[in-house]
């Protein structure tokens, strides 16, 4: 049984009232009909949560301890990930097929590869007469967005707990009830009070006071590039560890010779996944001239089989948009591109249902690079298909955007795809259709954000460094 009339937050190991005024509804986007409630909390219980997380850490804590801590909630979250994946397609839309995977699974192969980090991580080393140490870094702040939201604050509480840091989190307002079956889970497994504190509400209020926060130590927020560089501001002003996981507009580039089948097939795939919100989504396709027909006939072809509607009929791909502000963002976006001359090859603005937030699967052709599509970042399922005329023009236009977070190139054959990979400024490239790697640093170049997630290098994220200089 799901409650999602959530009264209560949960600050040094209580479910506790908190101090703001009326709750705040959270919304069925395929029905448009309020499914829950969050409360709305206030900067006292931020200062709080805090207060618990800064007492309930120890910079000695043992590595048996975190190891304990760390299996029991990996333990606790794997039993509620089948009433997580339902309550994510309640909240936020995603097709239940994809709740049950890649919303729900990747964040457990995202948990297990911390906890492998943890097993081989050397926390001493001998540099010259200096004895380096590791030591958990402290309170973290997490922020974290809708689109993918156990995925997100597994990427942050995860480590923090494999490093022997303590957490106060805030989800968004638009798919915190799955966050709550999470930390239920993470209660449920024995964490000592303290070391996971919840507190939702409005992100003016209760993620900037954790930004600023003087006791917080390091914040790690995952979102737009917009909200990202408040945050930024706030935590340089307290002068506090950030990491920012921002925005993307992440270019699959298919060069002369590459697989235009197998690339077309994966690269729709890749933009349309959770309806296009996804950070790390190819939202560009770059396509050479010579071969621009015959892709066309391609994608259209791959884009007619994402079929969107109710998010609980195992068959649909593609679910409503996340929110009303989102499906009104999204369209906006279609009727724009088509002003600015993009050629609509797919999909398009008119309405799917009469009720909920759904939009057609949109394919555009002929995208100026540097149009608003081109250089934006949609968050729906709306694809930009761009022509180039060789492989310099391929790089230029892989480049020309603010965001570098992903990405994909096919070629002849690897050798040719790494070597233009090497040029691409952007945390992640697929090669060749490598597949995805839940260990592998995620993070962002140029206005995509600070900082790595994931992996032994996301977990390094949340250890300090210490210089011992001994005698000999
Ligand atoms: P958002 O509006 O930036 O919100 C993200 C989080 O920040 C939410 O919890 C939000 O709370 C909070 N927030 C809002 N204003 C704040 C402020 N002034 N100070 C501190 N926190 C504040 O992003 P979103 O719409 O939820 O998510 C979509 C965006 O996230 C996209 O741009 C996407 O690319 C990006 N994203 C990036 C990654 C990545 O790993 N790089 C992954 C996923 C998503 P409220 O709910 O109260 O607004």
């Amino acid at each position: 049984m799901h409650d999602y009339d959530r009264t209560t937050l949960f600050i040094d190991g209580q479910w506790v009232p908190g101090t703001g005024g009326a709750p705040i509804d959270v919304i069925d986007p395929a029905t448009e009909q309020r499914v829950g409630v969050v409360p709305s909390g206030t900067a006292a219980d931020v200062d709080a949560a805090v207060d618990a997380a800064r007492r309930a850490f120890d910079p000695l804590i043992s590595l048996a301890e975190r190891r304990e801590r760390l299996d029991r909630a990996i333990a606790a979250m794997e039993k509620r990930l089948p009433d997580i994946a339902e309550t994510i397609t309640r909240e936020m839309g995603a097709p239940i097929r994809i709740s049950q995977t890649v919303q729900t699974q990747v964040p457990l192969a995202v948990a297990r590869g911390f906890a492998a980090a943890l097993t081989d991580f050397e926390f001493e080393e001998r540099i010259g007469n200096s004895l380096v140490v590791r030591e958990p870094y402290g309170v973290v702040a997490a922020i974290t967005p809708w689109n993918y939201p156990l995925y997100q604050l597994v990427a942050k509480v995860v480590p923090a707990i494999a490093a022997g840091c303590t957490v106060v989190l805030k989800p968004s307002n638009e798919a915190p009830l799955s966050v709550f079956e999470f930390v239920e889970a993470l209660a449920e497994s024995g964490l000592p009070p303290g070391v996971v504190n919840l507190v939702t509400g409005p992100g003016g209020v209760v993620g900037e006071r954790m930004a600023e926060h003087p006791d917080v130590d390091f914040v790690s927020f995952t979102g737009s590039t917009g909200v990202g560089s408040r945050v930024g501001e706030l935590a340089g002003k307290s002068i506090k560890k950030v990491a920012l996981e921002l925005g993307g507009k992440s270019a699959n580039v298919i060069l002369e010779g590459g697989d235009l089948k197998t690339a077309i097939k994966v690269g729709v795939g890749n933009a349309f996944l959770n309806g296009g919100q996804t950070c790390m989504a190819w939202t560009r396709m770059l396509v050479p001239q010579s071969r621009y027909g015959e892709a066309l006939d391609l994608i259209a072809e791959a884009a007619s089989k994402y079929t969107v509607g109710d998010p609980w009929d195992p068959g649909t791909r593609i679910g409503p948009s996340a929110s009303a502000s989102q499906y009104h963002s999204v369209l906006g976006f279609i009727e724009r591109a088509q002003r600015d001359g993009a050629r609509l090859l797919v999909g398009g603005s008119e309405k799917v249902r009469d009720v909920g937030y759904f939009i057609k699967p949109t394919v555009f052709a002929d995208v100026d690079p540097d149009s608003e599509l081109g250089q934006e970042e949609v968050f729906g399922p709306v694809l930009a298909v761009i022509p180039f005329s060789d492989t310099d023009d391929a790089l230029r236009i892989a480049n020309g955007t603010p965001y570098g977070l992903s990405g994909a190139v096919w070629a002849a054959d690897d050798q040719t795809a790494i070597a233009f990979a090497r040029q691409v400024q952007t945390g992640q490239l697929d090669i060749n259709g490598g597949p995805y790697n839940p260990v592998a640093p995620f993070g962002g170049y140029k206005k995509s954000g600070i900082g790595r997630e994931l992996g032994r290098i996301g977990f390094e994220e949340y250890l300090q460094t210490k210089s011992l200089q001994l005698k000999s």
